[in-house]
């Protein structure tokens, strides 16, 4: 076991949290504010754990919010103990009892090498159900009865006990999706995130002397953000340390902001009254934020009625009041945003001391394109993004139908792509085959010459794709996953697909493929060898909140709830109007506004030194126009946390000549706000757009979109 310098990382610690490390068993709470250290105490306590309690990594349990926060964690213990904390089981959730599952799933009746959906993956079973049961698309919202099955999933209420009691139609007819959906994912083999946890709970009640191994096993378990588990991890956790009783759970209730997918803060409210002899330790002092951020937070928070009372200081300085601004509207608070940005980076910021929270996703596209318009670099985090991108999720579809060939989503969404001759009705007359002789899809395909109503052509065009994936599932067996990617798009024709597109968009594709060999990379070099079912499983597990690499260089923009337990030096809170945030569907009842109000906390308490807040007298937004006022949150911060930013918005000027485009030939002298005088030595037309490629005199060529770059025609900007 590890022997290093005598527990020096405690002084790391002040006096309280360096109890809460200290202590030696049995169940601990720590509940205290934001930036007080909790996080921070879970992993010093791991390390110590490891360090002076002789606990092996593998012998304990950490579950975080986000697999962000478990690689964060993962590290630091390493650099606490020593490269032996790699064998810990630190994760998400979802990821650690995947694994769990991957293990002792069998008696349940999947296979090990079950298929995990995503959302979208989901979605297109819900889509798949409503179709064959002959249901309006449009009367029934797919997302909506996706969510209504996820709701069901997480208070634990299977699709026999939802089918018991329908409330009205709508509930009738979502009882028989749900039956339909969970009867389909047994067909492939496969579990939705919510099943994961779910499934894993079945698991233990059915077979004792599974849950009896893991118990054993897991001599700590310890949680982070434990305000925002839901029922199903909470029995999960009790039930793992109902014996041992060593469970450290960490938390703020003012910061639960998930009750919409099931969570319930009562789980650390009532954490006294499930262990009567618990440790409860509270830290008060923030590390993170000013004096001025932390009382403008507070401000907020303390508005909401159901709460329990606490104190937080701060030995920070008071730093700069929160920085308010009113923009003409959403591209004015963009251009706003970014200017902002352009500035204190000129002053010597670098870009990922920097962050912008939305409350929802689809406010980042017009931070986007004003980012993109100053060429700041910038990462999305959360929302659609690299792994929900159309050519991602095509390679993976390959790659799942190879270790599984009951994934059908997989098999749909890959068997025209790129078109091979297997068209709709070719699918059409395969499913009906199928649907009559009771088999799975893809046996039927091996059995093509059998299926009525196939020409010879169609039947030769299924029967090359039964032989690609043959192929592919072989040379599996023997290439590494990197390999097997390349081997996936070259012996597919997908790449050579693209290449022949000779777009920007197409580049961007390619582009995208590469950087998947990158992930795997970066899999190898945190794990080792990496196989293609690890692979696979990381990346449906990748896909909804967080991303893999932690980039320097890039202002990264995420939605507040994916802000949660992160910390910037410089954080913008956009969009703070009424309807928007709070938002529209939680400003009729006090509870659902009292979430916002928690959530509105988290985001001003990611800021570590300056704070921004901002609205618009006008926005469009969802596809309609609208004059919200000013949101709540902003009217409660006090005056003398407070200043207005006032900035002459004369962006707004340049984009009433966007619509008169610039001509440009080639040959022509351009000038770029940025890389300065080049010459045009290419040109395509793109459908709504141009691309140019331009040789700069100070950066060489560079391809650009014609109204995007910021270009003038001629040497000088001004001429
Ligand atoms: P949140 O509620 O937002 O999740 P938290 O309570 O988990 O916050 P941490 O993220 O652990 O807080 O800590 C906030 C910041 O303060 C981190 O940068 C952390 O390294 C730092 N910090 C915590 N405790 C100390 C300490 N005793 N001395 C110096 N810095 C500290
Ligand atoms: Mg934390």
């Amino acid at each position: 076991m590890v022997t290093g310098p005598p527990d020096e990382y405690l002084d790391d610690l002040n006096p309280t949290q360096r109890e809460a490390v200290l202590h030696t068993g049995g169940p601990l709470l720590i509940i205290a504010g934001a930036g007080s250290g909790k996080t921070r105490v879970l992993t010093y306590r791991i390390a110590h754990l490891i360090h002076h309690h002789r606990v092996s990594p593998w012998d304990l349990m950490a579950l975080t919010f986000t697999n962000k926060a478990a690689g964060e964690m993962k590290e630091r213990v390493e650099r606490l103990v020593g490269v032996a904390a790699r064998d810990m089981m630190v994760g998400t959730f979802h990821s650690t009892f995947a694994r769990v599952l991957r293990r002792e799933i069998e008696p349940l009746g999947y296979s090990s090498r079950f298929t995990i959906f995503d959302e979208v993956d989901s979605m297109r079973l819900i889509v798949q159900v409503l179709d064959e049961m002959g249901l309006d698309r449009k009367r029934y919202h797919p997302r909506a009865l996706k969510g209504v099955i996820s709701a069901a999933k997480n208070e634990m209420i299977d699709e026999e006990s939802f089918a018991h009691a329908p409330e009205d139609f709508f509930a009738e007819v979502a009882a028989q999706v749900y039956k339909s959906y969970q009867s389909k994912l047994r067909e492939h083999d496969a579990l939705d995130f919510d099943d994961l946890l779910l499934v894993s709970l079945n698991l233990f009640e059915l077979y004792p002397s599974v849950l009896e191994r893991y118990r054993e096993k897991y001599k700590h378990v310890l949680v982070d953000e434990y305000q925002d588990t839901n029922i199903v991890q909470y029995r999960l956790v009790k039930m793992l340390a109902e014996e041992h009783r060593n469970l450290s759970v960490v938390g703020d209730d003012d910061q639960g902001i998930y009750s919409w997918r099931g969570a319930d803060i009562r789980n650390i409210l009532e954490f006294e009254k499930d262990y009567p002899d618990a440790r409860i330790i509270k830290l008060e002092q923030n590390y993170r934020s000013t004096g001025r951020i932390l009382s403008a937070a507070g401000a907020v928070v303390v508005n909401n009625v159901g709460r329990k009372e606490k104190t937080l200081w701060t030995e920070n300085p008071a730093g700069e009041k929160v920085r308010y601004h009113l923009a003409s509207d959403e591209h004015g608070e963009a251009r706003f945003a970014s200017a902002e940005l352009e500035r204190l980076v000129s002053e010597g910021r670098r870009y990922d001391e920097a962050a912008v929270f939305y409350r929802t996703h689809a406010q980042s596209r017009v931070l986007e394109e004003s980012l993109v318009r100053l060429n700041m670099p910038y990462r999305i985090f959360g929302g659609t993004r690299f792994y929900e991108r159309q050519e991602i999720k095509d390679v993976v579809a390959y790659l799942r139908l190879i270790v599984n060939p009951k994934d059908e989503v997989s098999l749909r969404r890959v068997i025209n792509v790129p078109a091979r001759g297997i068209g709709k009705n070719t699918v059409a007359a395969l499913d009906a085959y199928a649907a009559r002789i009771g088999a799975p899809l893809m046996a039927v395909l091996r059995g093509a010459g059998d299926v009525p109503g196939l020409s010879a052509r169609q039947q030769k065009c299924v029967a090359g794709f039964v032989g690609l994936i043959d192929g592919l599932a072989d040379s599996a067996e023997e290439l590494e996953v990197g390999e097997l990617i390349e081997q996936v798009w070259t012996r597919t024709g997908y790449m050579e697909e693209l290449e022949s597109m000779r777009s920007l968009e197409a580049e961007g594709r390619i582009e995208n493929l590469k950087e998947l060999l990158g992930v795997v990379k970066d899999f190898q070099s945190e794990y080792g060898a990496v196989t293609l079912d690890d692979f696979l499983e990381r990346v449906s597990l990748v896909g909804e909140t967080d991303d893999l690499e932690t980039d320097a260089g890039y202002v990264s923009l995420m939605s507040v709830h994916n802000a949660k337990g992160l910390e910037f030096p410089i954080v913008f809170m956009v969009g703070m109007e009424e309807g928007v945030f709070p938002h529209v569907r939680s400003m009729e009842s006090e509870e659902e506004l009292e979430e916002e109000r928690r959530l509105c906390y988290v985001g001003m308490t990611r800021a570590e030194e300056l704070l921004y807040m901002s609205h618009a007298a006008t926005r469009s937004l969802w596809g309609g126009l609208s004059a919200n006022p000013v949101s709540r949150f902003l009217r409660e911060l006090p005056e003398e946390c407070v200043e207005e930013v006032i900035w002459r918005d004369e962006g707004a000027a340049e984009d009433e000549r966007e619509g008169t485009s610039l001509e440009v030939v080639k040959g022509d002298v351009v000038s770029h706000a940025k890389w300065g005088p080049g010459t045009v030595v290419g040109l395509t037309e793109l459908d709504n757009d141009v691309e140019l490629t331009v040789d700069f005199e100070s950066v060489g060529r560079k391809r650009l979109l014609l109204s995007y770059a910021p270009l003038t025609v001629g040497t000088d900007p001004l001429s």
